[in-house]
């Protein structure tokens, strides 16, 4: 597999590289981090990676602009994404050639060719593991991208499905002689009047008797917070941690829809989720609700995978 993907790198002059919606580290560091491994073995090849870039992952480079045309000549490799629906450009198949790269639960086909592993924490991890196996020389400069994206993906190296593997691809990356502080600062750097909002925020959070966590950000809350939609949805990291907690999710207004981000330490959630035209990996998931009035069912779905998961344990 691996080497039928470096056989279509070689074959072809134009690579568009295609991140997903509402892209995270590990998208842009696995887009960016093959442009730049692509571009420092064949100096003559364009890659392209599209997308919007957010402002942590902005270090990394400058999105293009890609016309049809030059999708229908090109090799297109769609990164991190589980579904068609996600991917950021619906132009994905129009490409000559498509090739996916991925670690998230195969739920469904889509492209020529699909290399994805779930045994990976993050796609930054398959990515570099695909060139330090040949023992090909990552450049630092992609090597900043891939260890942001493993390090992001994996909550800095702690979630499960981090292994003796992981480690030993951000070894190799280290070797490139990277400033994780540089790094490490893009992630937790933020601005004063953001943490003031934080405090605020937090002190919104509900609960349920049985484990659950959560936050409820309306479209009114939200416009008197004055947040926007990415700031919502990175509330979800103050929920962690919380003993007796074991779920906890986030629900925030976007446009005509509602959307939740739901962590777990101790139920799977990625089956709950796909009943609320969701998924994701079995502790990390997101839904989309249409109504707040969903919202109080979805609830009631996670306590009762709270308590069975309790029972589970006690028995
Ligand atoms: P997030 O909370 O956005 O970080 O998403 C957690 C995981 O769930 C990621 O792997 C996403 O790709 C996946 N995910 C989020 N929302 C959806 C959705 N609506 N459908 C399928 N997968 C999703």
């Amino acid at each position: 597999m691996r080497d039928k993907i470096f056989a279509k790198i070689r074959e072809f002059n134009d690579i568009i590289i295609i991140p997903h919606i509402r892209p995270d580290g590990d998208c842009f560091g696995s887009a960016f981090g093959l442009k730049y491994i692509i571009e420092s073995i064949y100096p003559n090849k364009h890659v392209y990676v599209i997308g919007e870039m957010t402002k942590s992952t902005s270090f990394m480079g400058e999105t293009s602009n890609v016309s049809d045309d030059l999708f229908h000549t090109s090799l297109v490799i769609s990164v991190d994404t589980g579904s068609l629906s996600r991917v950021f450009d619906d132009r994905v198949l129009t490409g000559k050639y498509v090739i996916r790269i991925d670690h998230h639960p195969h739920v469904e086909h889509f492209g020529d060719l699909e290399y994805i592993d779930s045994n990976y924490p993050s796609t930054c991890t398959i990515i570099t593991d695909m060139f330090r196996e040949k023992g090909i020389e990552i450049p630092k400069q992609a090597a900043e991208c891939l260890f942001f994206g493993t390090s992001t993906d994996t909550g800095r190296f702690r979630y499960r499905g981090v292994t003796s593997n992981t480690h030993q691809n951000v070894a190799y990356l280290l070797d490139t002689g990277i400033d994780t502080d540089k790094l490490f600062n893009y992630i937790y750097l933020k601005d004063y009047s953001a943490f003031k909002l934080e405090a605020e925020i937090v002190s919104m959070i509900n609960s349920t008797d049985n484990g659950l966590l959560y936050l409820k950000l309306t479209a009114e809350m939200m416009e008197k917070l004055n947040i926007k939609s990415e700031e919502a949805g990175n509330a979800i990291s103050k929920l962690e941690y919380i003993r007796d907690y074991p779920v906890w999710a986030v629900f925030y207004s976007h446009g005509d829809i509602i959307r939740g981000r739901l962590r777990s330490r101790g139920p799977v959630v990625n089956e709950i989720a796909a009943k609320y035209r969701g998924g994701g990996h079995a502790y990390a998931s997101g839904v989309t609700l249409d109504s707040w009035d969903e919202l109080d069912i979805l609830i009631k779905d996670l306590d009762i995978a709270i308590v069975n998961y309790k029972k589970n344990m006690t028995n």
